[in-house]
């Protein structure tokens, strides 16, 4: 007669496993999409390379105390502006990847993926760069210069994607309107929680008003910087008009959002962590 006692068996008790659950993940299509346009950067990247070797063997053939012709230095420089284009080319691809599939920041790698095509820029001048003042061909000197300069700043990316970035608006989305729903145009810089809101209709009623996740409006306007305040101001004050919330509640529900995509929230499911005592509000910068 007696009482077996339920063992209730507890899952992920070990400390030794912290959770390594991505905080966001994209879905299978754009990460699909950014497999493709990782391929084309690379392949424009190998191709840009390989006119940066065919500048740098016509080079080889330089005396070092004997001037370029002109028609040399053109064919060079041509050449480099060859490798400029591709390298570019192939840096707005990989740009894009990001967007659709970005790196995390806790990831060591982070860096290097946001910015491989600052990377390439040395990859792709500075060997050429190198060998142009050791053979003294000055002008190819101030070309390999100018256009590694140039190409770097053109291949950088200043707000690069990270998945905690998009957990967070994600989230701040959801908690906002119950769900991660928003919408943009092709032209604009923010997204928005209501299709009609004015900034979305004022003089871009030919454009079609597109909707997705906070996601899909990075991965289909680029001119949107992947950051807080990209979200439309009016729309977040009409969300929270509409909730009942004062400026203090909206900041609160806001770093909450941010606090719950550090702690690895499952932002696509929608959901919030259950409403636990927040200990402080940590100060965001
Ligand atoms: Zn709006």
């Amino acid at each position: 007669m007696a009482t077996t006692k339920k063992v209730t068996h507890v899952e992920g008790g070990s400390a030794s496993t912290p959770s390594q659950q991505p905080r966001w993940t994209p879905t299978a299509e754009a990460k699909s999409a950014a497999g493709k346009n990782r391929m084309y950067a690379v392949i424009l990247w190998v191709l840009a390379v390989v006119a940066e070797i065919a500048a740098m063997v016509i080079l080889s053939k330089k005396d070092p105390e004997v001037a370029l012709t002109t028609g040399q230095n053109v064919l060079i420089i041509s050449i480099l502006f060859v490798d400029l284009i591709l390298l570019v080319a192939g840096s707005s691809f990989w740009k894009n990847a990001n967007r659709l599939d970005p790196p995390s920041k806790a990831s060591a790698m982070f860096a290097v993926q946001s910015q491989a095509g600052v990377i390439m820029a040395a990859v792709c001048f500075v060997p050429v760069l190198i060998q142009a003042i050791i053979k003294k061909a000055w002008f190819v000197v101030a070309a390999a210069a100018i256009f590694g300069v140039g190409g770097g700043a053109a291949s950088a990316d200043y707000k690069p994607a990270s998945q905690e970035e998009y957990a967070q608006q994600s989230s701040y989305v959801t908690e906002l309107m119950g769900s991660n729903h928003v919408y943009w145009t092709k032209s604009g810089t923010k997204y928005h929680l209501y299709d009609d809101c004015q900034y979305l209709k004022s003089d871009r009623t030919t454009e079609i008003f597109e909707g997705g996740t906070v996601a899909d409006a990075y991965a289909n306007n680029s001119k949107i910087k992947p950051e807080m305040n990209s979200l439309c101001s009016a729309c977040e004050k009409r969300a929270a008009k509409e909730k009942g919330w004062t400026d203090q509640q909206l900041q609160e529900a806001k770093d909450k959002a941010i606090e719950a995509a550090k702690n690895g929230a499952a932002v696509l499911e929608g959901a919030l962590p259950a409403e636990e005592p927040q200990p402080e509000p940590a100060p965001q910068e």
